[in-house]
């Protein structure tokens, strides 16, 4: 369980691949992650088609460094994601990693196919359906952003790899598993599925707040590499200023014994003891995870922020089209919510092109915590 924390100033290429070459030397170079002949999947974090300097996407220079990591080691880079809202090939476009792809040859996949991949041992699932080109694919590399997360907390190298799950599958997903502690149980299984033999996070500028779109850019300048996802995000979350153990998706890794807790992680490079203090998305507040979890199911609307939609709502409709439960719609030109729908799964609020949902805590959100 090592994880490599080097400084990167900014997105200057040779800057970029400075910082690339020195973690992958000190993880013992590409070559111990793919073989000559492998096809590789790089998966960056393409979420939304908004430019580099938002920070919402992981950054083309380091996309173009990891391709070039990836062929000098012998093997095809291939990139691919499935954005939340618009397609593969707009985002792509807009977050410049069409144009890397295009000028270093790398295939852009535009994961518009599907297959079923079993997964037997799965604690949440058994059974997902994925774009069919990780069936094509030798390794995976999980390209991630360092971002907060409104619903998880954080979003990092483990959750990055829910874009592998195509376009409004996704919203399934929340309606299935509407706790946190189950979504981030969907998500371990969904990464032991996929496996990615190599985890990078582009924190040079990563996003606090209410990530993981509409939070505020913050300059990190670090880039952190490892075998584990789940270390390397138990690493990030700590760098970030949270507790590894009180983010869903890392606190259910450490009680499966699935990685090590953070002091045992052996932490290595120039940046390894850079702490930041990232604030905090409003929903990481939530009682759920601190209450008996037949109290948090009945009592969620209770124990979590509610989302509002604010009067800059531009009446686009895009949190009515991708709410999973179907609890929005639109009236008068502005999104409403019926708040005995709402699962609190915060993709309005996540996929708002306006940044017109806020998070409000109840009074007896408030109260209860008093007494915790
Ligand atoms: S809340 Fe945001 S996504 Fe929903 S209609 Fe308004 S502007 Fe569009
Ligand atoms: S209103 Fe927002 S938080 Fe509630 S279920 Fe719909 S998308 Fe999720």
């Amino acid at each position: 369980m090592k994880v490599a924390a080097v400084k990167v100033t900014d997105y200057n290429y040779a800057e970029v691949e400075r910082g690339l070459k020195e973690a992958l030397e000190l993880l013992g170079g590409m070559e111990r992650f793919v073989n000559g002949g492998d096809r590789v999947l790089i998966k960056p974090n393409m979420l939304e088609a908004l430019p580099p300097e938002k920070a919402v996407t992981t950054n083309p220079e380091l996309v173009r460094a990891v391709i070039r990591e990836v062929r000098k080691a012998g093997a095809v880079p291939l990139v691919g994601d499935s954005p939340g809202t618009t397609g593969t090939l707009k985002a792509a476009e807009k977050c410049g990693i069409l144009a890397v792809c295009r000028e270093e040859g790398a295939e852009l996949v535009l994961f518009d196919k599907t297959v079923e991949m079993s997964y037997p041992e799965g604690e949440m699932i058994k059974k997902f359906t994925v774009a069919s080109c990780l069936n094509e694919v030798d390794k995976v590399i999980s390209l991630a952003k360092m971002k907060t997360h409104t619903f998880m907390g954080i979003t990092g190298a483990t959750k990055n790899l829910f874009g592998c799950i195509v376009g409004m599958e996704k919203a399934q997903f929340h309606l299935r598993m509407q706790a946190r502690q189950e979504f981030a149980g969907m998500i371990i299984d969904l990464a032991s599925l996929l496996r990615p033999v190599l985890s990078i996070v582009d924190g040079v500028v990563g996003m606090e707040g209410n990530g993981p779109r509409n939070g505020i850019p913050v300059k990190a300048g670090v880039m952190l590499a490892g075998e584990s996802c789940l270390a390397v995000d138990i690493v990030m979350a700590e760098m970030m200023g949270f507790s590894s153990e009180r983010i869903p998706l890392t606190a259910l890794a450490l009680e499966r014994q699935l990685t090590l807790p953070f002091s045992e992680i052996e932490l290595v490079g120039d940046a390894r003891d850079i702490r930041l203090k990232f604030l905090e998305p409003r929903s990481l507040k939530s009682l759920e995870e601190r209450v008996p979890r037949w109290l948090a199911k009945f009592g969620r609307s209770h124990l979590t922020a509610q989302p509002e939609i604010a009067v800059n709502c531009i009446g686009c409709g895009r949190c009515v089209a991708h709410c999973p439960p179907k609890a929005m719609r639109i009236s008068n030109s502005r999104a409403t919510i019926n708040y005995n729908v709402c699962i609190r799964c915060y993709c309005c609020q996540e996929l708002c092109p306006a940044n017109a949902v806020s998070l409000r805590e109840g009074r007896l959100l408030k109260l209860v915590r008093r007494f915790l």
